[in-house]
């Protein structure tokens, strides 16, 4: 069976009545007022990632109104997106619709004011760059290191508030970055001075990731972006962001204070390497073979790639200091300095995210 949609339009265009009444639940929140809520109507807010996250990040935006969302994605929807990833449905995964485009359409459908923009693109530094045009604020929708560290120093580097927030299993961290606050917050390099070694890290790929643990962690991220983004300069400068973390398993939920770190080499230090990195053209697409040249930001761990591959992956061959295999339609040689060959492909952004899944970022 299938049910009419209505038209993405949402209709005959609500009266400017209509629209003030829709948002007068949210208005009788005192902390938010009218004030508050014209300037949350005023906001633009960039979503980078719109997958689990992202998903529950870009329906809360749109739900409360805000001014201008602009989406970015470089992935299509998957039948295994499905149990998490709320704006997705299963003609999207059939047709392996971009996600950035599939979002657009689900959030057109919930009507209001907020103007939606998609983009199906890897968020590289100069894709960061054109994106955050006119921008206010940041939300982080990612699913790996490379891209947090390279949205921290981009942010850091225009004095932009974004928010990071991370799930793996039943379990997540949310830090708000914000660039004023008396005492200064941290940054994601505060706590976190350089990316932890990827063999020690869990993912949604080894450790799972359920519906409940991100749409709490989305719920502090937007929380903590419409406080910000509603707030009177007086307002602002009483937030003091909080790294927070929680299990919606174990119930276990901690908060604490997250202040700038005096040697931080990012927000003290003003050096911005993870920008400077991802402008130099990271995925390179080899002109008539169908291939796509992946440099990732350092060695590989070796032993942990093994395991993954030949976890997920057909055909793996072991030639010398080469490691070669088959997933997801894609042939994939890696080399020992982390550089790989995805043939199968000319589109740098999925060669990127096999990359990414596969060898680790
Ligand atoms: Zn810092």
């Amino acid at each position: 069976m299938t049910t009419p949609h209505p038209p993405a339009s949402g209709g005959p265009e609500a009266g400017a009545a209509d629209m003030a009444r829709r948002f007068d639940r949210q208005k009788r929140f005192a902390p938010l007022a009218e004030a508050g809520q014209a300037r949350w109507e005023s906001s633009s807010v960039l979503l980078v990632g719109v997958g689990a996250l992202g998903g529950s990040l870009a329906q809360s935006m749109v739900r409360m109104g805000v001014g201008r969302l602009v989406l970015a994605d470089r992935d299509v929807v998957e039948p295994t997106n499905l149990p998490r990833q709320v704006l997705f449905e299963d003609r999207h995964a059939r047709d392996r619709v971009p996600k950035a485009l599939a979002a657009q359409e689900s959030l057109a459908r919930i009507g209001g004011p907020t103007r939606v923009e998609a983009h199906a693109l890897h968020v590289d530094g100069a894709a960061l760059a054109d994106l955050a045009e006119g921008i206010d604020l940041i939300l982080d929708g990612t699913d790996n290191l490379a891209s947090r560290y390279l949205i921290n120093d981009f942010a850091v580097s225009r004095r932009l508030a974004w928010i990071y927030g991370g799930v793996v299993g039943s379990h997540g961290l949310v830090l708000p970055v914000l660039p004023e606050g008396e005492p200064p917050g941290a940054c994601l390099r505060c706590l976190f001075p350089e990316p932890p070694p990827a063999q020690g890290l869990e993912t949604c790929e080894t450790a799972g990731v359920i519906l409940p643990a991100v749409s709490a962690v989305a719920a502090l991220q937007a929380a903590a972006a419409l406080r910000w983004l509603s707030g009177s300069a007086a307002a602002r400068a009483t937030f003091r962001p909080r790294l927070m973390q929680l299990d919606v398993w174990t119930q276990d939920f901690l908060a604490i204070e997250a202040p700038r770190q005096a040697d931080c080499p990012c927000c003290v230090g003003r050096q911005f390497p993870f920008l400077e990195q991802a402008s130099n053209p990271a995925a390179v697409v080899l002109c008539g073979r169908n291939t796509v040249q992946v440099r990732g930001p350092g060695r590989p761990d070796a032993a942990r790639v093994r395991a993954v591959v030949r976890a997920h992956a057909r055909e793996v061959i072991e030639a010398g200091p080469l490691l070669r295999f088959d997933v997801e339609g894609l042939r994939i040689t890696l080399f020992p300095d982390g550089r790989a060959l995805i043939e199968g492909t000319e589109d740098p952004g999925l060669a990127r995210a096999v990359y990414d899944r596969y060898v680790g970022s």
